[in-house]
This record gives C-alpha cells, sequence and structure tokens, in this order.
C-alpha cells in the first residue's frame, strides 16, 4: 500500500483547511472522520465573528462551504475512528477501524468533546432532558423550562438561542465573573422576563424518574440550596481532548491537550496539531482554521526534508 504524504484526522475548520492546503501544494492527502464533516461547527447555532459574514452565519453553513471546497481538489476521504498509531516518520501507520493507513506525516485536527457536568444521575438523563448540544436538541424543549450550565462563549451562546426557543432559559455560572464575551452577557441580561442568571451557583442533583423534572442548585457564596422544576439542562463546562491513540511521548498540557510550537509541530517529529486539540487559548473557527494552513505549510517543508 502506497503511503501518503498526509493523514489529516478530524474534519472541522482546522482538518478541512489543512487538508486544502496539503492537496493544493502537490501532497497525496486523506481526510479522515469519524461521522461527517464540519465538527462542532455543526452543533454551533450561528458565528458572528467569522470574517466576510457580518450579518453572521449558521454553524452547518460555514460547515458546508468549508467542506464543499474540498470538491474537485485530490483529497482521499476516509470514514472511520483512527485507533493507533505506530511508527515513526516518515514510516507511520495508523489504524483506521481495523484497517492500516500508511502516512508519511499525521496531522492531528480531532478537536474537543464536552465535558460532563459529573452531577449525579447526569448519564443516566441524556437524551431524557439532559444535553450537550442546543442546536441539536434546543426543538424538544420549545415552550419549556430549560438551563444552561457554564460561563464560557458556549454556555452564553447556547442561552441565547434557547432564549428564542423555551419559555425560560436559567443560565447558571459557578462564578460572579463570566468568562466569555460581554456583548453576550448585555444581551442576556436584557430578557429578565426570558433569561435568568444565577451566579456563584452550581447544579448539586438532577431529579426525574424517566425524564429530567427539576435540578437541584447551591449558592456556593450563601451555601442555599434550592429545588427548581426543569425540563432541560444543557451543559457547556468546557472541553477535553481526545489523544488516546497518540504515542505517550507526545507532549501535552496539565489538561491533555497537545502542546505545538508555532508551527503547530508536536515534541514528536512528523506530527502536527491545529484547531481546539492544541494546548491554546483562543478557541475560536478562525483560529482552528489559521492552525490548519500553518500546520499543512509545516508538514509540506517537513517532507521536502525526509
Ligand atoms: P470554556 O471557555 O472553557 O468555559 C467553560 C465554562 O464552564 C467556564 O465558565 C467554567 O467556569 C465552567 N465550568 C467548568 N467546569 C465546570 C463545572 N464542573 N461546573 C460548573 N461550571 C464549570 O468552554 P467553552 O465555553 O466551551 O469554550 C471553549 C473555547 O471555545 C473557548 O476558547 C471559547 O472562547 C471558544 N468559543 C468561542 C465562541 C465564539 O467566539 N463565538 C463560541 C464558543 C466557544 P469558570 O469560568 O469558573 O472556569
Amino acid at each position: 500500500m502506497t503511503s501518503l504524504d498526509a493523514l489529516v484526522v478530524g474534519a472541522g475548520p482546522a482538518g478541512i483547511t489543512a487538508a486544502m492546503y496539503l492537496a493544493r501544494s502537490g501532497c497525496s492527502v486523506a481526510l479522515c472522520e469519524r461521522l461527517t464533516s464540519g465538527g462542532q461547527m455543526l452543533m454551533t447555532a450561528a458565528l458572528e465573528n467569522y470574517p466576510g459574514f457580518p450579518e453572521g452565519i449558521k454553524g452547518y453553513e460555514l460547515a458546508d462551504r468549508m467542506a464543499a471546497h474540498l470538491d474537485g481538489l485530490a483529497v482521499e476521504r476516509l470514514t472511520g475512528d483512527v485507533q493507533a498509531l505506530a511508527g515513526k516518520a516518515p514510516d507511520f501507520t495508523a489504524t483506521v477501524d481495523g484497517r492500516p493507513v500508511p502516512c508519511r506525516t499525521l496531522l492531528v485536527c480531532t478537536g474537543a468533546k464536552h465535558r460532563p457536568l459529573g452531577v449525579p444521575d447526569e448519564e443516566r438523563l441524556v437524551g431524557r432532558g439532559v444535553s450537550y448540544c442546543a442546536v441539536c436538541d434546543g426543538n424538544f424543549f420549545r415552550g419549556r423550562r430549560v438551563a444552561v450550565v457554564g460561563g464560557g462563549n458556549s454556555a452564553m451562546e447556547e442561552a441565547l438561542y434557547l432564549s428564542k426557543i423555551a419559555a425560560e432559559v436559567t443560565l447558571i455560572h459557578r462564578r460572579d465573573e463570566f468568562r466569555g464575551a460581554k456583548l453576550y452577557l448585555q444581551r442576556l441580561e436584557s430578557m429578565p422576563g426570558k433569561v435568568v442568571i444565577l451566579r456563584s451557583s452550581v447544579v448539586t442533583a438532577l431529579h426525574g424518574e424517566s425524564d429530567l423534572t427539576g435540578i437541584t442548585v447551591r449558592n456556593v457564596a450563601t451555601g442555599e440550596e434550592r429545588q427548581i422544576p426543569m425540563d432541560g439542562l444543557f451543559v457547556y463546562v468546557g472541553s477535553a481532548p481526545e489523544t488516546a491513540y497518540l504515542p505517550p511521548e507526545l507532549e501535552r498540557d496539565d489538561r491533555g491537550f497537545i502542546v505545538t510550537d508555532t508551527e503547530m509541530r508536536t515534541s514528536v517529529p512528523g506530527i502536527f496539531a491545529a484547531g481546539d486539540i492544541r494546548s491554546k487559548n483562543c478557541r475560536q473557527v478562525i483560529t482552528a482554521a489559521g492552525d490548519g494552513a500553518t500546520a499543512a505549510h509545516a508538514a509540506f517543508l517537513f517532507l521536502e526534508r525526509v
């Protein structure tokens, strides 16, 4: 089996961009995705900060447009899970759903997976009131009461999205200050009848036999606990990377994200990382795409030398 110049894992904005750049520079490249391309864009209602779309663009629409950019380019598409990586550059072998895929370089663009809240009964109630995707599940809660947990951009954006669907949205954040954009907070605060904001508060219990019916919230400042009737709970408490298939010597930060240099080179020669899976501060679609282009260029230069 001929070895690919590059195997790009993950078809979100970082992976799509990397595959596009590699194909355009004449490298043989395959883009491997577990299900469908788009990554977290597919779970984002709308993006207001992607340059070129001042009116905003729906997440799935941007994902479709990015994927369409690969049409006509020599990018092989693989569907499956990368389960293992063996060998050294330029003789890696990735295992994709049990099949060996030889490659000279690997570009890891698999993003990060939502983190659960970690309260009892959370797993039992997933799909029965507990969700991690407002775009996917919000419609089930039309005209009903929902809570969103988290204080970052995801929680705030999705609370705004849900405010158009649900009867009432309760945004619950463990601190007084929000981590996400002030603009979102202002919008949420401008809807007092629709959006309730509980600061310095944590969810300590979920209630309901077959479906969620309520949550217990504790005010961390006063210690007061109360039960609130609730039909839906959307959890946005950050994300964690999935890097188990990568070699243990590949440097990760204390949260498991992959450490790279400015050229997206990891500590293992021939492995590059781009997008949300990297250890970095600014996780945006635009920075993921930028990382993808940089990683592709670095991989191209690496391939010229080996
Ligand atoms: P995030 O920025 O890491 O925020 C996670 C939030 O969850 C934080 O407010 C954190 O509280 C809270 N949290 C964490 N663990 C918790 C727990 N066990 N219980 C209760 N609350 C908990 O994650 P994110 O909002 O998913 O965003 C991820 C990245 O994507 C960020 O870089 C973000 O800026 C970016 N993003 C950007 C946009 C945009 O620009 N439009 C949209 C979405 C995401 P603390 O604040 O107290 O730590």
